[in-house]
């Protein structure tokens, strides 16, 4: 079945806004910077997972699953949105998450314990606590559907391969013409799929990803692969080679991805304090904020010219995780006007 033909579930609000950021554009002063805000797209305050989740929990009710099982980090914001849609859909919420149990929650943990999701942290043996997981719920009858970090199974990416004639759609009806996309770079779902639907659409742009940890030096390499097999997946007959792709992970000694991932980083924040500053839009230190530092840079650099648009793909409930709120104390405290009247 095509691609286009797939059938999914509404899960988000969509078309998500593209808006126009008057303040960076004139701040910065050079081609329109645009943002599509598929942070808003919901359920429990969205994210670029929403897309995906759309196909995949269709898939999921279809064959009959009753729990719908994944895995990721302690703050997966693609944990939290899938709690959401199962929540939604009647089926059981269950997260695998790595490391040990917390004593106090934050961030998206919060919010999954406010849906009732089952959450197991599995230690240092992830497969181990999935397997045992499923068998728990097998026994007593359920049907488990195990769904891979990030949503990037082959049945979510058509979330963003199909986002493509959404944003087509609206240049048209802003009569826009930017030349680059920019996002961030995870799991590959996001990237690749906007890459394969640029493609098959034939889109007047490009799309250039941010990755969002140090990416080892085959990455566009392994994206490639990926796009080949989802290409071949959805029998789009497109064919890529890791020389088509746009990937900018910045300056060897300045990383757009930071040391690490999900490392607090105060360049990063210094993006997302810009960005909140000037057009009231929140990003998160994990994802957008560092896509957003690659996606300024580049406009100041020139690296990409014209007019451009970043893909806000969610996350900002990340910005309420106890290792971030402590580790940007001081500058909000800096960089802010707080008194008390009378003192
Ligand atoms: C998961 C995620 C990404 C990365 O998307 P992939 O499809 O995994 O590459 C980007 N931004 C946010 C906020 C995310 O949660």
């Amino acid at each position: 079945m095509k691609v286009e033909e797939r059938k999914k579930l509404h899960l988000g609000e969509y078309p998500t806004p593209l808006e126009y950021m008057g303040n960076l554009t004139k701040k910065y002063g050079k081609g329109k910077l645009y943002i599509k805000r598929d942070d808003i797209a919901g359920p429990a305050f969205g994210g670029n997972k929403t897309r995906k989740l759309e196909y995949i929990m269709q898939e999921a009710v279809e064959e009959g699953y009753t729990a719908m099982l994944t895995v990721g980090g302690p703050q997966t914001n693609h944990g939290k949105t899938t709690v959401a849609a199962a929540v939604k859909l009647g089926l059981k919420p269950i997260l695998v998450l790595g490391g040990k149990a917390p004593d106090y929650l934050s961030g998206n943990l919060t919010l999954d314990a406010m849906m009732g999701a089952d959450i197991v942290f599995a230690g240092d043996d992830m497969p181990g606590a999935v397997k045992a997981t499923i068998e728990r719920y097998e026994k007593q009858g359920d049907k488990v559907y195990n769904l891979p970090a990030g949503g990037t199974a082959m049945t979510g990416v058509a979330g963003y391969i199909m986002a493509v004639p959404e944003i087509m759609k609206q240049l048209e009806e802003q009569n826009i013409h930017p030349k680059y996309l920019v996002c961030a770079l995870g799991s590959m779902g996001t990237y690749g799929g906007l890459n394969l639907g640029v493609k098959y659409f034939n889109a007047p742009f490009k799309v250039v990803g941010v990755p969002v940890s140090p990416p080892p030096a085959d990455k566009a390499e392994q994206v490639a692969k990926f796009m080949n097999e989802v290409s071949d997946f959805y029998g789009m007959g497109i064919h890529t080679e890791a020389a088509d792709l746009l990937i900018n992970n910045g300056p060897a000694d300045a990383p757009y991805s930071g040391e690490e991932y999900n490392k607090p980083d105060p360049i990063t924040r210094k993006y997302m304090f810009e960005i909140a500053r000037a057009e009231g839009i929140i990003l998160d230190p994990t994802y957008t904020g560092k896509a957003f530092r690659g996606f300024l840079d580049m406009v100041e650099k020139g690296i990409i010219d014209g007019d451009v648009i970043f893909l806000h793909t969610g996350g900002a409930t990340a910005v309420w995780t106890k290792e971030h709120l402590d580790d940007m104390q001081q500058e909000l405290f800096d960089n802010c006007q707080i008194s008390e009247f009378g003192k």
